[in-house]
């Protein structure tokens, strides 16, 4: 099985002890693509290095919303000069407004995400969004100040109903390892009834690890678990919906 996971922060410092030997074993399972997102300026710059470093790994620029109290006119600079001339930066992300958390005020997490949606349409480079139990704010300021932007929605937890709205703005939707989880009805009914040329499968890694494998460390190779219950649910093998996200994935950064 040929796997893009277009979502796994592999520069984390939870990777730090065993990178290499989780990249290669990434590699060797069948991770032909891995898209590493930052969330600010010193995860920007790790991303990169992993991309200039290993030729299956592409780098996004872009400061999180947890992280966007923070960001500075020179991260911006950064952000926008390597949008610009570095070719393996495929995307502007991750970016959004998380509201369980509210580790940033709103008001400045809305101000540094309208920013960077004007950032993305400027370098014109699809946008990673992280969207935590904030989905009206998201789409309205999409409406409002998005015309143009294209990307993704990360990690998807919306209704179908949102899902529809996604998609006329010319998003795509995003499942990672909840998709899995025997008790997420609703979202396995999203994920069935999203067309094919529109989905796209990721890990989140580190973070929410899908069965087998609850409590342990997430990694990329666990994108098949991922690919395996969508396919399961839309009557395809999981050969076919790998193979069809990673064309989508490589459409939608505008890999060769
Ligand atoms: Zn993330």
């Amino acid at each position: 099985m040929r796997l893009f996971d277009t979502h796994a922060h592999v520069n984390e410092e939870r990777f730090d002890n065993d990178r290499t030997e989780m990249l290669d074993a990434c590699f060797a399972a069948g991770v032909e693509y891995i898209m590493c997102p930052a969330v600010d300026r010193a995860t920007a710059e790790s991303a990169i290095a992993l991309a200039d470093q290993y030729e299956q790994i592409y780098a996004a620029v872009g400061v999180h919303p947890h992280e966007s109290k923070d960001v500075t006119e020179e991260d911006y600079e950064y952000f926008k000069d390597m949008a610009l001339h570095h070719d393996k930066v495929k995307a502007i992300g991750e970016i959004g407004l998380d509201y369980y958390y509210d580790f940033s005020d709103r008001e400045t997490q809305m101000k540094e995400f309208k920013r960077q949606l004007a950032l993305a349409r400027e370098v014109d480079l699809p946008i990673i969004i992280h969207d935590r139990d904030a989905h009206g704010d998201i789409l309205d300021t999409l409406r409002t100040y998005g015309k143009g932007n294209f990307g993704i929605f990360h990690c998807y937890s919306g209704s179908w109903e949102m899902a529809k709205e996604c998609m006329k703005l010319g998003y795509y939707i995003s499942f990672a390892g909840p998709v899995v989880f025997p008790k997420s009805t609703r979202l396995k009914e999203v994920a069935q009834q999203v067309p094919l040329d529109r989905i796209l499968i990721e890990t989140d890694s580190p973070y929410l690890t899908p069965p087998p494998f609850r409590g342990r460390r997430n990694d990329p190779t666990k994108t098949q678990f991922v690919a395996e219950e969508i396919a399961r649910l839309k009557g395809i093998t999981a050969d076919e919906l790998a193979e069809i996200a990673l064309e989508n994935g490589k459409r939608l950064f505008g890999i060769q």
